[in-house]
């Protein structure tokens, strides 16, 4: 595997770098500072969405299984005003000299004519996928973004932009969808998530499950979420970490590898593969009572791949039992600390060595940066996301976290990566409505 990207080399002993997440003063000021300027009035508001961590719960969603999503402080903000035609016209800081313009008449999937390009088809996507799912015709709409979720992290920059348009239209569109800030409607959530999931499949191109857009828009702050990737269903499970003086150290390798879609491709095959040996709809339908069996009868299958087989259903059955295991751990109403944290940090940790082992999806940066902060004192670390570059996570008390981060800069150091970088990934609260 190579690196697609070259990046500055971490150099010990320097200070590790905290992307900062905005305010919502900040937010808004941003928003609207960059709307007005470019279109010369007031927006109709600001609303917000965040990107996600997944604390437990890898490459279980497209096999029907169980994700641990938080949300994060880091959120997009998007100033929208509504406009009385069909029009979209858009703006964000990274395209500042030139406002896109495009027509909800003729937009259309990747591929076919209205196809739109950029990050446009994750904004003007949603407008699409609602009105495809019967919710329009919606009015056309100027917005301008302002973003602080890190671009291409494995931390659902895309996800933030698709459900800061989604709140934004149920909101001027008058849909009815969100609910209210302190009483949010999570039916109607769920029904914006999927037109968000096919902004993303389909106007964007990129083939995701939807735990990034569940989270972004279901989440709570406080608490993880816990989502059933077979039918949606969520619980939300409490997971204060500040009022315990824990944080959640997000690491962001800067790794990118490249093979990634493939392989991420091969992974789905292969649990394909193994589910209709097994006979089964999904893997999720295999429990840990049953894992044995399931072993034995891919190991008599006959396949070349047998091996593959046996240690790829092996990670997922095990990875939805650990989820479910922090969940009971999570909700039993005794303070996270003590043995119960350790046990927490232990079920992390063990699921790190099931992605590098048995799914092998790691790389030499997740392995390097879950080594070093469990080394510095985190109660455990493990990769999130798909792996093969994006980000590390680590289980630190709140005192830790300068030390966590810098053992684990003079560890990449001392391997010669790129020097990473670092958020604070406070359980935060879903997309809403910010002014
Ligand atoms: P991730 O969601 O993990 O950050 P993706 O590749 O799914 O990575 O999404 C990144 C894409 O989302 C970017 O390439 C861009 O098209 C779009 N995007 C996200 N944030 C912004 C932003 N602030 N400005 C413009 N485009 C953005
Ligand atoms: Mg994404």
């Amino acid at each position: 595997m190579s690196h697609t990207e070259t990046q500055p080399a971490a150099v010990a002993g320097t200070e590790p770098v905290f992307s900062p997440a905005l305010s919502a003063q900040e937010g808004i000021a941003a928003a609207t500072d960059l709307f007005e300027e470019t279109f010369g009035e007031a927006p109709d508001g600001v609303w917000y969405a965040p990107g996600r961590v997944n604390v437990i719960g890898e490459h279980t969603d497209y096999n029907g299984g169980l994700a641990l999503p938080i949300a994060l402080p880091h959120r997009a903000h998007l100033a929208l005003r509504r406009r009385e035609d069909r029009i979209i016209r858009l703006v964000s800081p990274q395209t500042r000299e030139t406002v896109d313009v495009l027509d909800l008449d003729a937009i259309g999937p990747k591929g076919s004519t209205g196809e739109v390009r950029h990050w446009n088809a994750y904004v003007a996507g949603v407008a699409w996928a609602l009105e495809q799912d019967g919710l329009g015709p919606l009015s056309g709409f100027d917005a301008a973004l302002y973003s602080c979720v890190p671009l291409g992290g494995g931390l659902s920059s895309s996800a933030a932009l698709e459900c800061a348009t989604a709140v934004a239209l149920d909101d001027v569109c008058a849909l009815g969808l969100a609910g209210p800030a302190d009483a949010p409607d999570d039916a109607g959530r769920a029904r914006l998530v999927k037109a968000c999931i096919r902004a993303e499949n389909e106007m964007a191109g990129a083939p995701t499950g939807g735990m990034d857009q569940s989270a972004s828009m279901r989440c709570r702050a406080g608490h993880a979420l816990e989502l059933d990737c077979r039918d949606g269903g969520v619980t939300h499970v409490p997971f204060d970490l500040a009022a315990e003086d824990l944080t959640l150290l997000v690491i962001d390798t800067k790794a990118k590898h490249s093979l990634v879609d493939g392989q991420y491709g091969a992974r789905r095959q292969a649990c394909e593969d193994a589910a209709q040996i097994l006979g089964v709809e999904l893997l999720a339908d295999i429990t840990e009572d049953t894992l044995a069996d399931a072993l034995a009868t891919l190991e008599a299958s006959g396949r070349s791949d047998a091996a593959v087989l046996v240690a790829r259903t092996r990670h997922v059955v095990t990875e939805i039992a650990r989820t479910q295991r922090l969940v009971a751990l999570l909700q039993d109403g005794t303070p996270l600390a003590g043995q119960k944290l350790a046990q927490a940090g232990a079920l992390m940790n063990a699921s790190h060595e099931s992605l590098r082992v048995d799914y092998e999806v790691t790389c030499p940066e997740l392995d390097v940066a879950v080594a070093a902060a469990r080394a510095a004192g985190a109660y455990g670390a493990r990769m999130t996301g798909g792996g093969f570059g994006g980000s590390a996570i680590a289980l630190v008390d709140s005192s830790a976290v300068d030390a966590v981060a810098r053992a684990v800069v003079d560890a990449y150091a001392e391997h010669g990566f790129a020097a990473p970088a670092f958020l604070n990934a406070a359980p935060s609260a879903p997309a809403g409505r910010l002014a």
